[in-house]
């Protein structure tokens, strides 16, 4: 089956029992157990739900993983993954990674123990380098947050096996729609479905899936140790959502295009980052590993030029976090998404106070060109210092 189809009809997608195709929604704590001592398939729903059990099934298969494990949100994924090392092992990040798992691994990871080196994954040599004798995996994303830098999944994963090294992929911008890091050697793909797979802006939920027996059994036993999973009704809407992934995606790739033409033509504007830039930095890599560029853009006005005066004049784009959704949502990381981060070390790592991060949703094209339009014209009684 093909990807289109198996977003509708992969993993598990209608209820055995009836023949419903949606799965029902098994809103139970508990199951009866009819002998005692038995082995049956459910028991309690922290263990094992039908309903959350389908969705698993669905992402597993969608990730071109074995198992597929859902979480309360993408943060309770993350934090479930890392909970597979101890006290003194040593992990390479990306030193570009959103700004809520900076926070936990700076502010709670590290307090149980947990070692972190940062370090830029575009630069393959830094990545090798930073290994020591207690590294035990490498966590990255790729396109990353705000900067939407690309990191070369195959050749890190390759390292990463070289030294019998574990590599996580927070996969959250690119979806599997345009990515399968699994498929080019990593063991545990992640994800804030709370964005593009659930699609919707009105949920928040979170995917851990991998390739591997033995992580998938270490996986299963931290979902229900844990316990951080996510609920039935979550879980069937989550999967509502995953239908649609597809035809969302098609028409957020066709707008972003549009969107990143305006921008690279206006006068306005010092610097886009976009992975389909051919000028950008990544490119290359992008369009080895992904099947397209994704839907989100940063970029940066000319110095002079008040971002926040291009954002408080748009009509329809709104300021707001999160991103990934049917509506187009546009905000400034510095003082919003990446607030977290002291502003020396935001500014080391490239995310200026002026960066403007743009999600493009789903509306009409000539709205959103309307819209961004509307926003750099107000920016005309200006003056811009080069
Ligand atoms: C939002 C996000 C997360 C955190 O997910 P939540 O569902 O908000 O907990 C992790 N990684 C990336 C790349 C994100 O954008």
């Amino acid at each position: 089956m093909k990807f289109n189809s198996k977003l509708i009809h992969g993993g598990i997608s209608e209820d055995a029992t009836t023949g419903a195709v949606s799965m029902p929604i098994y809103r139970a704590s508990t199951f009866h157990q009819k002998v005692v001592g038995g082995t049956p398939e459910w028991e309690y729903s922290r263990s094992g739900n039908p309903t959350r059990n389908a969705l698993e099934s669905l992402v597993a298969d969608l990730e071109q993983g074995i198992a597929g494990f859902a979480f309360a949100s993408g943060s309770a994924a993350i934090h479930a993954t890392f909970s597979m090392y101890s006290a003194g092992d040593h992990i390479i990040v990306g030193n570009d990674v959103y700004g809520g798992t900076f926070r936990l691994i700076n502010k709670v990871l590290k307090r149980f123990g947990l070692e972190f080196t940062v370090v830029d994954m575009q630069d393959l040599s830094a990545v090798e380098k930073a290994v020591q004798d207690n590294t035990v995996a490498i966590y990255f994303e790729t396109p990353t947050n705000p900067l939407l830098q690309i990191a070369d999944i195959e050749e890190i994963s390759k390292i990463a096996k070289q030294h019998h090294l574990q590599t996580i992929v927070d996969n959250t911008f690119a979806t599997p729609y345009n990515q399968n890091p699994l498929a080019l050697g990593a063991d545990v793909v992640v994800h804030s479905a709370t964005k593009y797979l659930g699609g919707h802006s009105d949920l928040v939920a979170g995917l851990a899936i991998t390739n591997d027996e033995q992580i998938a059994e270490e996986l299963a036993f931290l979902q229900n140790s844990i316990g951080s999973v996510l609920g039935p009704d979550d879980s069937w809407l989550l999967q509502r959502g995953i239908k649609t992934l597809g035809a969302r995606m098609r028409v957020h790739h066709e707008n972003t295009e549009a969107i990143v033409n305006l921008l690279k033509n206006d006068s306005r504007v010092a610097k886009i980052y976009y992975p389909g830039d051919p000028d950008f930095a990544g490119y290359e890599v992008a369009k080895k590993q992904m099947k397209h560029f994704g839907a989100m853009i940063s970029f940066e006005l000319q110095p002079g030029l008040d971002p926040k005066q291009f954002i408080e004049n748009l009509d329809m784009i709104s300021l707001a976090e999160s991103l990934g959704g049917i509506e187009s949502l546009i905000e400034i990381p510095a003082i919003m998404t990446h607030g977290a981060i002291p502003r020396e070390l935001r500014l080391k790592k490239g995310i200026q106070d002026e960066l403007i991060r743009l999600s493009v949703g789903i509306e009409d094209e000539e709205d959103l060109i309307a819209d961004v339009k509307k926003g750099l014209a107000s920016l005309s009684n200006q003056t811009v210092n080069n």
